[in-house]
């Protein structure tokens, strides 16, 4: 399907790769996964979509379809490699440029329905910075009444509170940015924390049952861990450039579990956008002409958020 791309949100992922912090990246790049349109034009297969719908295309936009993880629709765990929307290649070896750009041909297996009740700007982020929250959320086991602190209050940790509310958890929001109170309780979190207040780490010692860490730079995952009860788990999601050091003792003493989560598959993305519109969910965006890119990643980068940036296409368009 060819998708008239109306917004794309701007994620942390893109910066890492337009910069490539995380190594391997193929210029020239056209970043940017989290795209929102209208279908333009339907080819001859195309069955569940047409022209006009509202569409969303993710992080990825093919893979093998054939082996076990494919088969279980968790695509972005494909045994051969998912293809990237972007920084990466067709299963014919062309290079995928993304969603700062016009307009995007995608398969309609790998293409998600924009419920009509959500608006587009504020979908966006639901392509990354939604699933990647609500998958781990989902497949870690968090329960309604279980404690959850968000570490990060950027694209996606804003998400990560407002789904995890709406999953029924208690939120915490712990933040380098003590001036993000306000609007973390806005966003829905029951009660913040200031990381840089040194008590913060000693008050709140064994209280979460899960720990979602969505930092996109270095820091000690060790002080987070203490933080989780006996049997907690902590969620790796943010993807910092540099490694980190785990101390054993920070996990066996409490029987804790350390995992990570990479976005979701597409029949999950879809019950993501479908939980989203059921629940009033949608991203807080700043709406951004394609100008202003490179301001927008030097804010992003002081944590000056509030809390997506969305790139409007049609200022590309003019
Ligand atoms: P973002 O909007 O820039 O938010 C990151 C937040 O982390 C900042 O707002 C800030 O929140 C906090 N932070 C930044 N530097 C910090 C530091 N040095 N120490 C402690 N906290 C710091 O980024 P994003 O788009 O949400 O992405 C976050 C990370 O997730 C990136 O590394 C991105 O690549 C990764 N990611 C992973 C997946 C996946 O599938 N696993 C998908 C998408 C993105 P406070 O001001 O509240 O401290
Ligand atoms: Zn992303």
């Amino acid at each position: 399907m060819l998708i008239d791309i109306h917004y794309c949100g701007v994620c942390h992922s893109d910066i890492h790769q337009a910069r490539d912090e995380w190594g391997g990246a193929l210029f020239p790049m056209v970043p940017g996964h989290e795209i929102v349109g209208r279908v333009a034009q339907a080819g001859g297969s195309v069955s569940r979509y047409k022209v006009g719908d509202a569409v969303g295309v993710g992080c990825f936009v093919d893979s093998c379809r054939e082996w076990s993880w494919c088969r279980k629709g968790e695509e972005q765990y494909c045994d051969r490699g998912m293809n990237s929307t972007y920084n990466g290649r067709e299963r014919n070896g062309q290079p995928t440029y993304g969603g700062y750009s016009t307009r995007i041909t995608v398969d309609e297996n790998y293409v998600l329905r924009i419920p009509e009740s959500l608006p587009l700007d504020r979908a966006a982020p639901l392509l990354c910075a939604g699933i990647t929250t609500y998958s781990p959320l989902k497949s870690y086991g968090l329960k309604a009444g279980d404690s959850l602190a968000i570490v990060g209050l950027g694209g996606l940790g804003h998400m990560g509170v407002k789904l995890g509310k709406a999953l029924g958890a208690e939120v915490t929001v712990l933040s380098t940015s003590p001036s993000k109170e306000k609007d973390a309780k806005a966003l829905g979190a029951a009660h913040f924390a200031a990381t840089s207040n040194k008590d913060t780490f000693q008050k709140l010692a064994r209280k979460f049952d899960f720990i979602l860490d969505t930092v996109s730079a270095e820091h000690d995952y060790n002080a987070y861990l203490n933080l989780l009860k006996t049997d907690g788990t902590m969620i790796l999601v943010g993807a910092p450039e540099t490694p980190s050091k785990i101390g054993a003792f920070s996990l066996i003493g409490r029987r804790l579990k350390l995992g990570g989560s990479m976005i979701g598959g597409i029949r999950e993305t879809q019950e993501m956008l479908d939980f989203c519109a059921k629940h009033n969910v949608a991203s807080d965006v700043e709406v951004i002409p394609i100008q202003k890119i490179n301001e927008a990643y030097e804010r992003m980068l002081k944590g000056d958020v509030r809390y997506r940036f969305v790139i409007d296409l049609n200022s590309l368009k003019k």
